[in-house]
């Protein structure tokens, strides 16, 4: 039984999703024969069942039972380009035509590597993974191999892969073993005191400069600075985790505040919406992987370097997601943004829409944002039937509220969200009053 009237919207709004797309139930039923709970990534679940998507097209995509949505998810940071971008088709075709898994190098890796090293400030050297996970178990592994200590500190609400996960706010069973000290976001007194404090046995110091999954919450720049200030004082290698916010200025988040890690990560869309992971940073942490040298450390992966990836990422990044293009991109959003906060403050509702340039995320309440702790504080409740009346308007969002503006994105696009928004304060709202009446 519902308990309050936002609960008993959801259960409505659930019996309407259900009823609306047999196809999506069908083909999780089947799922779940093959896969737990018929699920391999799991923020892709949400109950009662997950849309199955049978195609998409430039910022759109369709379900299984036919309906259109305009993509406002952007897979999660990833999808960048949009679906099917004529340019990252070519190269993906030319390279095709070419032949896949050499066994070799090839010369796309050297391209796309002075692509990076071009990008972004704190990257000399780099090399590639298939993921950003391990991008960011391989560049823990090489600060505590430089520095052979240790600790790691990650922050509350930080998201590093799926063994590197702290959006609970605590460590995880599915975490990697290493020996972490985990310490407040954006608390800068609480976290240097934590850093004089394991200051001889900490190897790295690995942050989002802004949370991506823990809600689009920047980091403040006097936090990244004290990080910087005191990394540098006791030998700890900073890494910015930057697989999602890289594409928030033509160098990254770390450009804009003109604050540089020791070391960098990288995903998502650099691979022009392939596999893809990357980290790199100071030439002399990135040379003991060079195996020209004794004792260099080992660095393995079957399709690290694989023509797809490497040819996607390549045209993707020199051609389409060009300097002028991610600032224009950032624009969009910040103006998007704006947009969404200024009718949320019109209206008088606990609600404001989180992030920096291209990525937003919506919380259900209007006290200031800091961390995943206060991010935590909004009301869940409604922010789920949030994403089930955006898809009821034909709008594509995280589960959790996360938005990723795509290139094809256009200002009528913009104005749908808007409008959508716009109706959901109105319908929604009331039942925040009623619920508050009720107790
Ligand atoms: N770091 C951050 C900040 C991420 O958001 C993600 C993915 N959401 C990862 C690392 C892991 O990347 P992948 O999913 O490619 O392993």
């Amino acid at each position: 039984m519902p308990t309050s009237a936002v609960d008993a919207a959801l259960a409505e709004a659930h019996a309407a999703y259900t009823a609306r797309n047999p196809q999506s139930l069908a083909r999780h039923q089947a799922a779940t024969h093959v896969m737990p709970g018929g699920n391999t990534r799991t923020v892709l679940y949400n109950p009662p069942f997950p849309l199955g998507i049978a195609r998409g097209e430039s910022c759109y995509l369709w379900d299984l039972d036919g309906h259109r949505y305009v993509d406002f998810l952007g897979e999660y940071t990833a999808g960048i380009y949009g679906h099917s971008h004529p340019v990252i088709r070519a190269a993906l075709t030319a390279a095709l035509a070419g032949g896949l898994n050499f066994g070799a190098p090839n010369t796309m890796e050297v391209a796309l590597a002075q692509a990076v090293c071009d990008r972004f400030p704190s990257i000399e050297l780099v090399r590639f993974t298939n993921s950003g996970t391990e991008a960011n178990l391989m560049a823990l592994t090489a600060a505590r191999c430089f520095t052979g200590r240790p600790k790691i500190m990650v922050f509350g609400g930080g998201y590093h892969g799926g063994v590197l996960y702290f959006s609970g706010g605590e460590n995880s069973p599915v975490n990697a073993p290493y020996d972490f000290v985990l310490a407040p976001y954006n608390d800068t007194a609480g976290t240097a005191s934590l850093i004089d404090q394991h200051a001889d046995t900490l190897a790295a110091i690995i942050l989002e400069p802004m949370l991506g999954g823990g809600g689009c919450i920047p980091a403040a720049r006097d936090f990244l600075a004290m990080l910087r200030t005191a990394a540098t004082r006791y030998g700890i290698i900073l890494i910015f985790d930057e697989v999602m916010t890289s594409r928030l200025s033509p160098g990254g988040l770390q450009a804009l505040h003109n604050i540089l890690p020791d070391m960098t990560t990288l995903g998502k869309y650099i691979g022009g919406g392939m596999s893809f992971g990357a980290f790199g940073g100071r030439a002399d942490l990135m040379a003991q992987f060079d195996p020209s040298l004794p004792n260099a450390l080992p660095h393995a992966g079957t399709f690290n370097n694989n023509v797809l990836t490497m040819s996607a990422g390549l045209a993707g990044l020199t051609q389409v997601y060009t300097p002028e293009a991610a600032i224009a991109l950032n624009a969009r959003g910040d103006a998007l943004r704006t947009r969404l906060n200024e009718l949320c403050q019109r209206q008088e509702v606990a609600m404001q829409f989180t992030g920096l340039g291209s990525m937003l995320n919506v919380h259900m309440t209007d006290a200031p944002l800091r961390s995943a702790a206060d991010a935590a504080q909004g009301n869940q409740a409604l922010r789920e039937l949030f994403f089930f009346d955006m898809l009821a308007a034909g709008i594509w969002v995280a589960r959790r509220g996360m938005i990723n503006l795509s290139l094809p994105l256009g200002d009528a696009e913009g104005d749908l969200f808007v409008a959508a928004v716009a109706d959901f304060i109105q319908a929604r709202m009331v039942l925040l009053e009623a619920d508050a009446g009720a107790a």
